[in-house]
């Protein structure tokens, strides 16, 4: 069997990778580099921010991905020799008198039903673990059980492993439409420089362009681009120990001591660059959480377009009008959460393995209830 997949990001990538490994005959295809777009900026957090406001089905697939990264760490490691950096640092949310959302009773009941420990810290109890938080800080809610990694490092690792099976990677070659067999069975996909790549099956993972192409084949994607500025910081490590994360922004601390800090929410079309204001709104929200790194240095700072979707949810599975058209795009602000189950599901799906959890609210082919709860910005 020969699969095309369209898009190197961290979901193409590791999607192929599984592919390989079931002994099928896999081509990535990507417009620009691999692994240098969303996958490559993201902050790595393993864990949705305020999982709570998602629905069940979503939190059990989440928890599925994460189950399956201390797996896909030691091999990565011992594939590659290469360290992804996933450490577990917690996750810690501290709670201002004047919060907008009261985010503890959800957050509770969310822990309780799915078996998180999640401790409720006064303000006494979160300085101890965390000496630099304000001393404006209420309450902190701590989930000990929160890992990150380093997103360029589990690019790289995964990039080392497909190098060593030996999976064919064509970069700069932009997929512009999908190919038919006449009986609308999908057959290949041709480039913008008129190369055709036949195929029994293709995978769109194009990220925040997959609706384009979707558009262009007929049938309705909605993935939109949402916008997000990080910036670093430069510190001595263990400045920070957890990562901390309030309705603004969020800081993860690196092992090295550079904090990275993100990240807005924009839905601003594929308009690339850090702007001033978002910057200044992100430093303004860290001071207010950690007063003392107002002397940190700025070291660097990035943006990367998340895929979005209308109910924050990813797209996963087979396009029904278009037998042989597989979608895993969509993925949002938890993309690198859920790379591990995503490349599972798809590669088993592909080759005719039913999956084990309930994929219902992740079709493509869903009715889209929009979310306002979370806040995101539509397209
Ligand atoms: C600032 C920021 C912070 C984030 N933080 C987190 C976090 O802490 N935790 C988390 O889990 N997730 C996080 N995310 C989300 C996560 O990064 C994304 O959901 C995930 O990377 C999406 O991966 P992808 O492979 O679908 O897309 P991408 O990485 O964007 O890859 C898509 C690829 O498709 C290629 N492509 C597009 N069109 C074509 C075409 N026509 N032909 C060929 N190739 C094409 C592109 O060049 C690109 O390489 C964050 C994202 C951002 C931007």
């Amino acid at each position: 069997m020969k699969v095309v997949v369209i898009g190197g990001g961290i979901i193409g990538l590791l999607t192929a990778l599984r592919l390989k490994q079931k002994g099928v005959d896999v081509l990535i295809l990507d417009k620009g580099k691999v692994g240098a777009e969303a996958s490559w900026a993201g902050a790595g957090i393993l864990c949705p921010i305020h999982p709570w406001l998602y629905p069940d089905d979503f939190t059990k697939l989440v928890q599925a991905s994460l189950d399956l990264y201390p797996d896909l760490q030691a091999e990565l490691e011992s594939e590659t020799g290469h360290d992804i950096q996933r450490i577990q640092s917690g996750l810690l949310i501290p709670c201002f008198v004047d919060d907008k959302v009261k985010h503890q009773e959800a957050a509770q009941a969310w822990s309780d039903k799915f078996g998180w420990d999640m401790s409720r810290l006064n303000a006494d109890e979160a300085r101890e673990i965390e000496a630099t938080l304000s001393d404006t800080v209420e309450e902190a809610l701590l989930w000990q059980d929160v890992y990150q990694l380093r997103n360029p490092e589990l690019l790289k690792a995964v990039l080392l492993y497909l190098q060593k099976l030996d999976v064919p990677i064509i970069e700069g070659c932009e997929v512009s439409s999908l190919l038919e067999d006449g009986k609308s069975h999908i057959a290949g996909v041709q480039a913008v420089d008129g190369r055709k790549f036949k195929a029994d099956a293709v995978l769109l993972a194009a990220g925040s362009w997959s609706a384009a192409l979707a558009g262009q084949s007929g049938f309705d994607l909605p993935v939109y681009p949402v916008k997000g500025q990080i910036v670093l910081l430069k510190t001595k490590p263990n400045t920070l120990k957890h990562i901390i994360k309030h309705d603004d922004a969020y800081l993860v601390p690196r092992r090295d001591g550079r904090i990275l800090v993100g990240a807005s929410m924009e839905n601003v079309g594929f308009k690339r660059g850090n702007t001033q204001n978002v910057v200044q709104s992100l430093l303004a929200a860290t001071y207010r959480m950690l007063p003392s790194l107002k002397d940190a240095e700025v070291e660097q700072q990035w943006m990367g377009f998340r895929p979005g979707s209308p109910d924050g949810l990813p797209f996963l599975g087979e396009v029904k009008s278009k037998p042989g058209l597989w979608v895993a795009t969509g993925h949002y602000r938890n993309g690198v959460a859920l790379a591990p189950i995503t490349a599972k599901v798809m590669a088993d799906w592909i080759l005719g393995i039913q999956p084990a959890l309930n994929m219902g609210a992740f079709l493509p082919n869903r009715v889209l209830q929009e979310s306002s709860d979370l806040g995101y910005p539509q397209a």
